[in-house]
Parts: C-alpha cells; structure tokens; sequence
C-alpha cells in the first residue's frame, strides 16, 4: 500500500514510521511531510526513501530540493503540496497527523480523493466534521480513527442504531490531584509530562486541561454520528480501558490494552487484518486496580466548554478549536497562565458569531477571526 505521511516529523509520524519499517511488504512510502524542519524531514527521507517530501511551511529553494534529489526523492515546497500529495492518483492510504487547523485541508482533500484516511489530526472533524464526513461518503474514503479512544470505540461499534451511549475515557492527564490553588502556576514542562502517554506538546497541554477530550467528543459526534447526549467522558487514570460502548441491551463492550499507541496504529493500518505490535500483553491480576471516577468541571472547565461549541453547532466548534490552539501556544510560550487557557476560549467563543454555512472557506474564516480575537484576549490580559 502507497502511503504518504502527513506530519511525518511528529510523534504519530514516528509511530507511522515504525510500523511501515517493520513491514516493507506492506507499506510503500509515498510521501512524507514536515512544516519546517528539512534537516530532520532530509534524515527521514534517506531512511525511508518515500518519492515525495513536502516542507509545507518553508518557500521554494533550489539548495535544498538539490539535497532530497540526491536521495532521489522530490521535494514540493508549501501548504498546497500537502493537498496535491494527499490527493495524488499513486497515493493509497494518509495518515493525516499534522497537528492542529493546519490539517484540515489536507485531511478533506484526503477524503475528498477516496483515500484511505487514517485519521489523527482531530482538529479536522472538529472543525468540520459534517464537510469531511460527507466528503468521505461520496468519494468512498475510508476514515480509521487513529485517536486511540475513537480506534477503541471503531473496535466495540457492531450496530450503531442500536448504541446507547458512548463512553470515552480520559486519564485526567498530570494535574488530575494537583490541589486546585496551584494550577495557576504550572508550568509547559509539566503540563506535558503526560503519566500514561509521550505526544506531542499541543496535545499533551489538550491532555493537561482536559480540552482533548472536548475535542474528542466532537471528533465522535461526527465520525460515529451519535449526538453529544449520547457522549460521555469518565476518567480512568491508569488508560487500559481505551473507551467502551453501552448497547440498548445494556451491552457494555470496551476495548483494553496497556497504553501503548503502536496497537491502535496497527489495528488503524493494518485493518481489516491483524498484525503484532509489539506492546506488552495485558496481566489483569497484576493489575491492583482498575478506576473510574466523574470529571470536576472545576477543575477541568474546557470539557463543558467543548460540550457547549458541539451544542451550539454550526462554525462553533471552529472557533472553540482556533481559540484553544492560540492560547495553548501561548502558554507554551510563557505568555498565559494554565488556568486562562478555558478564559480565553470561552470568551472567544462569546466574541466570535456562529454561522451554519460549513463550506472550507467559512470554516477558515471563522477560524482566523477567532484566533484574531482570541490574541487580543490574552494581549488585554498581559496589559492588566
Ligand atoms: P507533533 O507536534 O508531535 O507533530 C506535529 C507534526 O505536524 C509535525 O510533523 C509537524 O512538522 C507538523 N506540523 C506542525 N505544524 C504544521 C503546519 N502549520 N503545517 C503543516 N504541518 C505542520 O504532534 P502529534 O502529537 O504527533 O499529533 C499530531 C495529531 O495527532 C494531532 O492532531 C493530535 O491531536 C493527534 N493525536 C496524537 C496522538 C499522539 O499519541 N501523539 C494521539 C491521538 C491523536
Ligand atoms: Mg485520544
């Protein structure tokens, strides 16, 4: 199978990596795509010798295309690259794991050209859910769910008429006992010390603030097509039940492993086949305890935040997503304290208005009127 990485420097690009490695029989590399860092993106290209390598955010120069064609790979420069790879006649499968708005297009235009999608970058159907949901219906692409949680829930789902409530279960991430007085002065490094999971640093202060599962309920909402009534969230800090599915019949079927992210990028690569991962089998009887307890939106106000935007429906979600991903590269710079990250998005939310059209182009606008208002936010907090 053809596949082009998408994100390829990043960790789920990495975990891609390792399986394509390990089974050269059944994936070829097509294309591999960072945002800027050619050197690293250069070192994955003489490894993995993919035909084309894209450095969506870096203009067009001839040094350094010189140097992937020496590997004989074909270096495209910018962000429509990342669409004219995704959607390209030789290219089989995605693997969408850009981080954040910035995968949207790719995504869609993925599911627009019939690929197989194998789906990471949850901002995309947050964002747009009902346009890329359609478009994989038209074309026939078919989207696997890479978020562990919604590869879990794939794993459970038999009759989707019949579920009654899909739960998916957050670890509570590294502030889950911290008292509540000292979040206002944690810092990036240990927002991102995830306990169970190593991601990337936007996901890992999401994990933090518990705005990645808000954006997974709305990634649910639409790839399962279960109103956000039906979307539960519980915490179960040790991470082996990776979501369950309650059946009319009071069914409950949850899907376990140790927190490992190479079984959910086997099964979402390899699927509808099988293949060993490698992570460790599961000892339930060493285990002392499995655990489970209701989110405090006290503490975690970006859960009811996220409940509210997929509510509210229409570009919200949009909003609710652009605001985040602005306020959460502020924090990471040092600019913005923990806890105004949910400040900031819910009064974004209130700032920016709601449209139903959910064409690309109101979706984009949507979110560069709220990233505008969500920087003058923090800009007015700074100033105070
Ligand atoms: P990461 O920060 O480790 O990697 C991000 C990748 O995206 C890099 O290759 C980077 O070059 C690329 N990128 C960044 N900005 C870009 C831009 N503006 N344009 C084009 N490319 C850009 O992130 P990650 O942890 O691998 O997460 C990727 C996606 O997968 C996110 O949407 C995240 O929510 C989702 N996800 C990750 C995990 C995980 O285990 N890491 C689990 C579930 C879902
Ligand atoms: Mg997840």
């Amino acid at each position: 199978m053809n596949l082009a990485v998408l994100g390829a420097t990043g960790s789920i690009g990495a975990s891609t990596l390792d399986v394509a490695a390990a089974h050269p029989d059944r994936y070829r590399l097509f294309a591999l795509t960072a945002h800027a860092s050619a050197d690293a993106l250069l070192e994955l290209c003489r490894v993995h010798r993919p035909k084309y390598a894209v450095l969506s955010g870096v203009p067009g120069n001839a040094a350094l295309a010189a140097s992937f064609r020496d590997l004989h790979v074909e270096l495209l420069f910018g962000a429509a690259a990342l669409e004219q790879v995704a959607s390209d006649a030789d290219c089989e499968a995605v693997m969408a794991g850009i981080v954040g708005a910035a995968g949207l297009a790719s995504t869609l235009a993925a599911a627009r050209a019939g690929k197989r999608v194998l789906l990471a970058n949850k901002e995309a159907l947050v964002m747009a859910g009902p346009l890329v949901m359609r478009a994989a219906r038209e074309s026939g692409a078919k989207l696997l769910p890479v978020d562990s949680e919604h590869n879990a829930v794939f794993q459970c789902l038999s009759d989707v008429k019949a579920v009654r409530r899909i739960m998916l279960t957050a670890s509570g991430g590294p502030f889950r006992a911290l008292a509540l007085d000292k979040l206002d002065a944690v810092t990036p490094d240990q927002a991102c010390a995830h306990p169970n999971w190593v991601m990337g640093r936007k996901i890992s202060v999401d994990s933090a603030t518990m705005m990645n599962k808000g954006l997974e309920v709305i990634e649910a909402r639409w790839l399962f097509d279960v109103e956000a009534g039906r979307i539960e969230v519980v915490i179960h800090p040790q991470s082996i039940v990776h979501s369950l599915v309650e059946y009319v019949d009071g069914s409950v079927i949850a899907q376990l492993s140790n927190p490992d992210m190479r079984v959910r990028d086997r099964h979402a690569l390899a699927y509808p086949e099988r293949i060993a991962s490698g992570a460790r089998p599961l000892d339930l009887a060493a285990m002392k305890s499995l655990s489970f307890e209701r989110p405090d939106h006290q503490r975690f106000p970006c859960l009811p935040l996220a409940y509210a935007a997929l509510r509210a429906g229409g570009t919200a979600p949009a909003a609710l997503n652009a605001a985040n991903e602005v306020a959460v590269e502020a924090f990471l710079a040092g600019r913005l304290p923990f806890t105004a990250i949910p400040r900031v998005i819910e009064a974004t939310l209130n700032a920016v208005s709601n449209s139903d059209s959910m064409s690309l182009e109101s979706i984009m606008e949507v979110d560069a009127t709220a990233r505008r208002k969500a920087s003058e936010r923090i800009q007015m907090a700074r100033a105070a």
